[in-house]
């Protein structure tokens, strides 16, 4: 029977696992970390599902992994909510709504200077050229939401071409279409879909199924050596030791690119150049989550009934946004402050309030202990929720928090993938060129052009590789 090694027990893996076994391949899986499912974990601590990592079904109902959910019996649904502008000397839905235009309208003008710009070097640049408005009080906001949130990295960080490179025509396709925009949620988190996913893997396939799938928790692969058409993987116990040696026929590699740029995973003889380029010009940016649960909901005036004046409570009662349960909160940033946060309110109507920062905001948090992480994150709250309200958020802060790392996290040394300046085509390369003697695959979300950065586009890696190792292999 022909055995095979995938690298890398995430979205990616799993997915190219899975292909691999429904053919009748035996199948080796190692994985660094104790658990499956890699970036995509969902904390259970505070009774309501939060995950870290991958959190939304973008391009639903599409989304392969809906599909993977219906199967697997776990529900998901929309995600039905309203955004709202904070601006803290003037909380009302009337300022929100001007807030919320004035936002669309320089995140218009920052995509469309990217749009415009043809030249793979820094985004930054296309901003500079167009002269945007970043004088604006919102304008970080707008900034935030195009760079430091949905690449995870500044926009003098990524590849302005990249951002709005055309989609590919791909050797493997596997989706019909692009869904609807929509988001879905898994119930219960996108971590335990994935790790869900996984354990059903091992029940048809482990031990007490086909018994054609070894699953190796807590081991690091840490050199993939070839010679002419003979490949030994080696590998350890992450916690020391206990070296072990494979020679499968082939190996898929579904590892972030980070980890093999910062050649955690070495290759000998070395990869070509232009592939190690790649990997290089891949790296994963910095975002980070922080959740805080509080004895109300924060968000909701009549958490401060007993704390502030009638009159003002009529007041508020009257003027005050509605903020429903997790509805995104978006506050104006500091004067000169170039960064900024999102708040996800009353998550699940748990008392839940997510925290989301990307890019050098993001990077600087992660050298910072969780409690300082934590503190930053009420501070930002209680200047928010302005000079009123914001003094009393601190006192229903029930002192229960997570915080995300992901860019000390060693398996991932990032949060997802951007395109380095220069990084043109870096995606497809890995994408479309198994190695040249066709023992060697990639997978992962980075490769994944058309919607890098996402879990539903590490998934469509996976099986493109798992094919690309079939077709090599003469299945
Ligand atoms: C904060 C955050 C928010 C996100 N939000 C969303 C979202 O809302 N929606 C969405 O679709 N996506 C989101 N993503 C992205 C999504 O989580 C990832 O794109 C996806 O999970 C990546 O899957 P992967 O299989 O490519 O990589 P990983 O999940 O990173 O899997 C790679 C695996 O390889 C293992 N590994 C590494 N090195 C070795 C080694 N040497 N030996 C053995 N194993 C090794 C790692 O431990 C890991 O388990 C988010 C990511 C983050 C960090």
């Amino acid at each position: 029977m022909t055995k095979v090694i995938v690298v890398g027990a995430g979205a990616a893996g799993l997915k190219a696992a899975s292909d691999l076994l429904d053919v009748g391949l035996q199948v080796d899986l190692i994985e660094a970390r104790d658990r499956l499912g890699g970036r995509a974990f969902t904390d259970t601590s505070m009774g309501v599902p939060i995950d870290l990592g991958c959190q939304w079904l973008h391009d639903a109902p599409d989304n392969p992994w809906v599909v993977e959910a219906k199967r697997l019996k776990i529900k998901t649904f929309k995600q039905v909510k309203d955004d709202f502008y904070f601006d803290p000397a003037d909380l009302s839905v009337a300022r929100s709504k001007e807030c919320r235009k004035r936002v669309e309208s320089l995140e218009g003008q920052i995509e469309s200077a990217l749009t415009n710009d043809h030249t793979d070097s820094a985004a930054a640049n296309a901003v500079t050229s167009a002269k945007l408005a970043s004088g604006d009080p919102w304008y970080p906001v707008a900034e935030a939401r195009v760079a430091g949130l949905e690449e995870s990295a500044e926009l003098s960080e990524f590849s302005a071409i990249d951002h709005h490179a055309e989609d590919v025509e791909l050797p493997y396709e596997f989706e019909p279409s692009y869904g609807n925009g929509h988001n879905y949620l898994p119930h219960g988190g996108y971590g335990a879909l994935i790790e869900a996913y996984g354990k059903d893997l091992i029940a048809r396939h482990g031990d007490k199924g086909t018994k054609r799938l070894s699953v190796f928790l807590a081991r690091q692969v840490t050199q993939v050596h070839r010679a002419s058409n003979a490949l030994t993987v080696k590998s350890q116990k992450v916690s020391g030791g206990s070296a072990l040696q494979f020679k499968p026929r082939a190996v898929l590699l579904a590892v972030p690119t980070s980890i093999i740029a910062a050649q955690k995973l070495k290759f000998v003889p070395p990869l070509p150049l232009a592939t190690s380029r790649a990997f290089a010009k891949l790296p994963l940016g910095h975002f980070k989550k922080v959740a805080l649960q509080f004895t109300h909901d924060i968000f909701s005036v009549e958490s401060y009934a007993t704390k502030i004046s009638l009159e003002k409570l009529e007041e508020l009662r009257k003027t005050f946004p509605k903020v429903q349960k997790d509805d995104e909160v978006w506050p104006l940033p500091p004067s000169k402050s170039k960064h900024t946060w999102k708040f996800i309110s009353n998550l699940h109507g748990k008392n839940v309030v997510v925290g989301f920062v990307g890019g050098a905001l993001a990077k600087q948090l992660e050298q910072e202990s969780d409690n300082a992480v934590i503190q930053h994150a009420l501070d930002r709250l209680t200047t928010t929720l302005g000079p009123v309200l914001g003094p009393h958020v601190k006192g229903m802060y029930a002192k229960r928090a997570v915080v995300s790392r992901w860019d000390t996290d060693p398996w991932s040394l990032g949060a997802y993938s951007y395109t380095a300046p220069g990084g043109k085509g870096a995606r497809s390369h890995l994408y479309q060129q198994p190695m040249s003697d066709e023992l060697i695959f990639f997978a992962g979300e980075a490769l994944w052009q058309n919607s890098y950065g996402t879990a539903h586009g590490a998934y469509y890696t996976g099986a493109a590789a798992a094919a690309a190792m079939l077709e090599a292999l003469g299945y």
